[in-house]
């Protein structure tokens, strides 16, 4: 074992007892270089990061000119930094005008919190409607809305008042009323088995919320930023949120996350009592600065299309015995496989071939790809393939 394996499996808290435990030398485009000199073909993005590859120049540049300007110099929301206004001001160029303050912080989770919290101020209420299976992040409020037991329990007390329903179950829609604060929900759940929403449930919702006065939170931590073919996934639903949590390949490899509201609604962050809602790191200036970069790169490519690229050439090609599904939009791909012992083998056979994929938290049956969206497409044909010979292989 490396001086460098032993420091991680003896002083770095661990999440799990089989951490894959790849000790990463550099990452470069679509490839991670270990320190044994191997490469892989990250075929997840460091869940959902890497949509412009690793270390793309743009936003490369971008930090080091940051960096020779200046660092942290002031707790959030106190100071005019240039990367965070023009940053701002970018994403809320491509939102609708109900979409138009950004609050920023430092990871998905911290986003949730933010968005819940602003939810429960603007309304005056503290119920909350999520659903079976979400994910939202694992700090107690972003816990609090996450539908699935095992990861909740053992952290309990929790959030009160907080009622799951099941993902595209319309009959779900009563539980949506005059006490609720917000509605929280991924338009594409995740960690929950890549599970698109159906377009009609969508808008029904957002009609309920309109009318009961709850607010409708879209959690696109993961679905965000061309991930599923449109720059954020409500703009494909063709439905506007209340509030919108961001993060993951928002800083473009860089920890960044924002929730994203109307000004009438933010406002309630001000007062009673002023300074309700604040963060040290949040908006940091050097990742605002790696963000911009990495929207100004996202808005100038066609990312849309190479998204859908993905999910053709993954629906055409992942097919046959052993696999039941291929679901999912764009690049975030799910590939429900027979059973749990399948997947562990073409997962695992993969990585001998030198391709990671991921999984999720609630499916262990699943196998999930979300590749970067620069990946070529002879590359990309090439993996698909590896995966499919290694289902034929075990199916
Ligand atoms: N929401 C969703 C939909 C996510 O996928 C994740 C991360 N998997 C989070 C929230 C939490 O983000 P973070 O890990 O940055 O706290």
């Amino acid at each position: 074992m490396s001086e460098l394996s032993d420091s991680f499996y003896k002083h770095v808290a661990q999440t799990s007892d089989f951490p894959m435990g790849l000790e990463i030398d550099h990452a470069e485009g679509c490839h991670i270089h270990t320190k044994d000199g191997k490469s892989y073909l990250d075929l997840i993005s460091g869940i959902a990061v890497s949509s412009l590859g690793h270390r793309h120049p743009n936003v490369i540049d971008a930090i080091k000119k940051q960096l020779d300007k200046h660092l942290h110099v002031m707790v959030y929301g106190e100071y005019i930094q240039e990367p965070q206004s023009r940053f701002a001001q970018l994403l809320t160029d491509q939102l609708p005008d109900s979409l138009d303050r950004v609050y920023f912080v430092n990871s998905g989770t911290e986003a949730n919190e933010g968005a819940l919290k602003l939810a429960k101020k603007y309304t005056g209420r503290h119920k909350f409607v999520a659903f079976k299976n979400s994910y939202h992040g694992d700090t107690h409020g972003s816990l609090s809305v996450t539908g699935r037991d095992v990861y909740r329990n053992p952290y309990k007390p929790l959030l009160p008042d907080v009622h799951f329903i099941d993902f595209n179950d319309p009959a779900g829609l009563s539980m949506i009323d005059e006490k609720t604060a917000a509605v929280i929900m991924e338009p594409i759940q995740g960690e929950g088995g890549v599970i698109p929403a159906d377009k009609e449930w969508l808008k029904q919702i957002r009609k309920r919320c309109d009318e009961t006065g709850a607010l409708l939170i879209f959690d696109e931590i993961q679905t965000g930023f061309f991930r599923t073919g449109s720059l954020f996934s409500f703009q494909y639903y063709d439905v506007i949120p209340d509030i919108l949590s961001l993060a993951k390949a928002m800083g473009g490899g860089m920890p960044m996350g924002a929730f994203v509201s109307s000004s009438e609604i933010f406002e309630e962050f001000k007062h009673n009592p002023p300074l309700n809602h604040v963060t040290t790191f949040g908006g940091h200036p050097v990742c605002c600065a790696a963000a911009h970069a990495n929207l100004e790169t996202l808005l100038s490519g066609d990312f849309s299309s190479k998204a859908k690229m993905i999910e053709e050439m993954a629906r055409e090609i992942l097919i046959g015995d052993g696999i039941d599904e291929v679901r999912g939009r764009g690049g975030m791909i799910g590939l429900q496989l027979r059973d749990s012992d399948l997947t562990q083998k073409v997962v695992d056979e993969c990585f001998k071939e030198g391709i990671i994929l991921g999984w999720t938290l609630h499916s262990n049956s699943l196998v999930r790809i979300a590749p970067p969206l620069i990946i070529e497409q002879d590359l990309l044909n090439d993996a698909l393939h590896t995966i499919q010979f290694a289902v034929q292989k075990f199916a």
